[in-house]
């Protein structure tokens, strides 16, 4: 067995340049774990939070929290996975972006037959987002409205699908126009470019002044407010990243003048926290997926040496749909 994987650590926060690439020991999974080979690994912007210090973690880290491969070991008391077996996760702690790893089983799910590697590492982490913002997050029915921001990224090339195949409208926003049609191509009625249009009153135009009933907000920062403005009264807020920097702090009773607002800021760890729940839904997105509801776009393929540049276009805004690493 190879002793040692090629795995990428930070030693500090910062830039891109902070990655590097090391040669870690590799041993036998203890009890509850499991030692898993990757065929490729996602990557998600909550890596670039982690790298840039926004969400600290102890240093040094590896980086990376979702990949897919074949499990080689299994630790004492592991009986949902067995050696040889294929396999794909989301999970915690970060250290996907690696040859092999050791690593908790609870959140390691079996990966159905149909579903290549990349495509699993393109879409545990997004997917399993996906689903539980629109089964566990707000009630939401068919003919419903949300407004989705990032349309064209990898949480939201996954979310403009999954709403039309729920009989959910889907409003998109993305940051060109190429980027709009491609969110529209995928499911959303309408997509707003918010670089060149103001989203809150195209947003009232599209409803006739309703409002919609959720938004599902990763951006943060440069759309939180105008967010609130585009929801009915009794609408759900829903704060799940901030890709342009942190919410500034808010008077609660903000949402109280705009029509008895709620607002939640779901992470998608806690949802997975519990084995049976994670692998529940992990099931529905293989269901997704196996059924051609959902497709998973690979736009970006990069080396686990180029994992640098992967970063830098994921931040400068150039990716569409999911990036991955192959080891
Ligand atoms: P994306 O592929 O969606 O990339 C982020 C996108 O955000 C960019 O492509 C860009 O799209 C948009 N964006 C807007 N403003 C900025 C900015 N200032 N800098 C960079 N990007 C900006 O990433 P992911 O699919 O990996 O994740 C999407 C979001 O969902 C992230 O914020 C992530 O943290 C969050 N997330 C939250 C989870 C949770 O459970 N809370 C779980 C998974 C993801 P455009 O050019 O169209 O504006």
């Amino acid at each position: 067995m190879q002793k040692t994987a090629r795995t990428v650590v930070i030693h500090e926060t910062g830039g891109p340049e902070v990655l590097k690439i090391e040669d870690r020991p590799l041993g036998d999974p203890g009890p509850g774990e499991v030692r898993i080979r990757h065929h490729a690994c996602g990557l998600n912007f909550i890596d670039v939070y982690q790298r840039t210090g926004l969400y600290p973690m102890e240093l040094p880290h590896a980086l990376g929290m979702e990949a897919a491969g074949v499990i080689e070991a299994v630790g004492e008391g592991v009986t949902h996975l067995k050696p040889g077996q294929r396999a794909a996760y989301a999970a915690v702690p970060a250290g996907a972006y690696c040859e092999a790893r050791v690593m908790p089983a609870s959140q390691v799910c079996p990966l159905p037959g149909g579903i290549s590697f990349e495509t699993a590492a393109a879409m545990m982490l997004k997917g399993l987002t996906v689903e539980y913002l629109f089964h566990r997050t707000t009630p939401l029915k068919r003919g419903d409205t949300v407004l989705f921001h990032a349309a064209a990224g990898g949480v939201g090339l996954i979310a403009c699908q999954w709403a039309k195949s729920e009989g959910i409208k889907l409003i998109g926003t993305a940051g060109t126009d190429d980027k709009c049609r491609l969110a529209q191509f995928n499911g959303a009625t309408h997509c707003i470019n918010y670089r060149t249009e103001d989203f809150a009153s195209r947003v009232a135009e599209i409803t006739g002044g309703k409002g919609v009933d959720a938004v599902m907000d990763s951006v943060g920062a440069d759309t939180f407010e105008g967010s609130l403005d585009c929801l009915k009264p009794l609408g759900m807020m829903i704060s799940f990243g901030n890709a342009s920097g942190p919410v500034p702090p808010f008077n609660i009773g903000i949402l109280g003048q705009k029509g008895s607002l709620k607002i939640t800021r779901p992470t998608l760890f806690t949802h997975i926290a519990d084995h049976s729940v994670c692998q529940a839904m992990a099931r529905r997105l293989f269901g997704k997926v196996a059924g051609a509801e959902v497709k998973i776009h690979i736009d970006q393929r990069f080396e686990l040496d180029q994992v640098a540049e992967a970063h830098r276009a994921l931040e400068a805004r150039q990716t569409t749909g999911s990036t991955i690493l192959v080891p």
